[in-house]
């Protein structure tokens, strides 16, 4: 058994972050597992390394220790080209020319975004573009890579996977459209990125929000396309603060560094947070 917890250094970890980790922990220690650290610093522009440093800092003063050293997906990006060009190989990628503002016009009724994430789903603009305008257009155009979904899901097959206390869950990849695999400005999504890095860590059991519930339709897909294994899936409910809303790293009140500050324990928090006691005005809420 091997879980890990996963923070992107883009801001300090609050209380949401100590409870999945807390919940991640407990499950591996009490099933003589492994639990493991990710630094997810794919994104050049927007991690930072005193984030880094600060998050490993509050996982130790929660008394939550860690196997290994932590992984930085940042040193993993050979890794993640590799898997990109394998799905190239098979014609289940292209390069998309799109900016946000192209995408937006071009989208002629608002869709929902079936990932919790900000964008709607891709029209397929770039899906056709012939082969001469692709090579013209890669030469000078910034671009991202999309996966072809419908050829992708068309390959996969029926997928599912096993939700903790919920049995199997349909994946359901084709709602999601043709997502980002490597970004103009970051050499891998979040998707391609972890699902390789789950796979490579050896994680049986990812215990995480349940906001990305809808991406682990999207991961199952990559598991099947790239012949990985599927670990167990545990997706927990969101702590939201005073106001009902979920906690975000602006909420500089429920930063992990504002409790330390008031002289709170942290590993008596830590027990607090797994037994599902949270600290005055906090909740737990499934999305
Ligand atoms: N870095 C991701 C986050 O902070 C982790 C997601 C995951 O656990 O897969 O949301």
């Amino acid at each position: 058994m091997l879980t890990r917890f996963a923070p992107s250094p883009t801001g300090d970890l609050h209380l949401g972050h100590a409870y999945s980790a807390a919940l991640a922990h407990h499950a591996a220690r009490a099933a003589g597992g492994q639990f493991r650290i990710r630094i997810d610093d794919i994104d050049g522009s927007r991690s930072r390394e005193d984030y880094v440093a600060a998050s490993l800092a509050d996982l130790a003063w929660l008394g939550i220790d860690h196997d290994g050293e932590a992984v930085r997906q940042s040193a993993r990006l050979g890794t993640y080209a590799a898997a990109l060009d394998d799905l190239g190989s098979r014609g289940l990628v292209y390069p998309c020319f799109c900016t946000r503002a192209d995408i937006a016009a071009s989208l002629a009724a608002p869709h929902g975004s079936p990932n919790g994430s900000a964008g709607a789903i891709y029209p397929g603009t770039c899906r056709h573009l012939d082969a001469a305008t692709r090579d013209r257009r890669m030469a000078t155009e910034p671009h991202c890579w999309r996966l072809d979904m419908a050829a992708a899901a068309a390959l996969a097959g029926d997928l599912d996977w096993e939700e903790a206390g919920q049995g199997r869950r349909a994946a359901d990849s084709q709602a999601h459209g043709d997502i980002v695999l490597a970004r103009k400005d970051a050499p891998a999504s979040y998707h391609l990125a972890s699902t390789l890095d789950d796979a490579a860590m050896g994680v049986t059991h990812v215990i995480r929000g349940a906001d990305l519930i809808a991406s682990t339709d999207v991961h199952r897909l990559l598991q099947a396309l790239l012949g990985l294994p599927t670990p167990l899936y545990r997706h927990h409910a969101l702590v939201c603060g005073p106001d009902g809303r979920r906690l975000a790293k602006r909420d500089a009140a429920a930063s992990l560094a504002a409790f330390r500050d008031a002289g709170i324990d942290g590993p008596a928090l830590a027990a607090d947070l797994r037994a599902g006691r949270l600290p005055t005005g906090y909740s737990l809420q499934m999305p």
